[in-house]
């Protein structure tokens, strides 16, 4: 097992790029999204090959020794869960992805666009996309001012 300490931004939500952080606390630090406080520092844990994140709760000294509290924020890619939906192509990543809502997105598009190339297409199917994603497009539009 290897251990390392990684201190960066956990990816926003509504930050398509996952270039933000989860959110910040009073101090203008990041959330935890665990457990919702601010963390102090992300560790990098390797186990059999995978690699698996915690955020760190610096709680000061206690009896001479460094306190902490670990949230498991998750592996980087959950190898498991993803391989059963691999007849979507989606790959699902860890809390500390940046950017993993548009990897989803790009992934899904591609999982449709394998889908219209294929012979049989669900046409049924493929309108309750279509009406879904042009909502989806009004909002962003709207959100954009255009
Ligand atoms: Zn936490």
């Amino acid at each position: 097992m290897g251990w390392g300490v990684w201190v960066f931004n956990l990816c926003l939500p509504l930050d398509l790029r996952g270039r933000g952080v989860v959110g910040l606390g009073s101090e203008g630090r990041p959330l935890c999204p665990r457990c919702g406080q601010v963390y102090s520092w992300i560790e990098r844990s390797t186990i059999g090959g995978r690699v698996y994140f915690y955020a760190v709760h610096y709680l000061g000294f206690e009896g001479g020794r460094r306190k902490t509290r670990k949230c498991y924020l998750g592996p980087s890619v959950y190898v498991y869960v993803s391989r059963t939906h691999g007849d979507v192509g989606l790959t699902f990543e860890g809390a500390v992805s940046g950017g993993r809502l548009l990897d989803y997105l790009e992934q899904l598009a591609g999982a449709v666009e394998v889908a219209l190339s294929g012979g049989s297409v669900d046409r049924a199917g493929l309108r309750v996309v279509l009406v879904r994603l042009k909502r989806l497009v009004s909002r962003l539009e709207g959100a954009l001012g255009g």
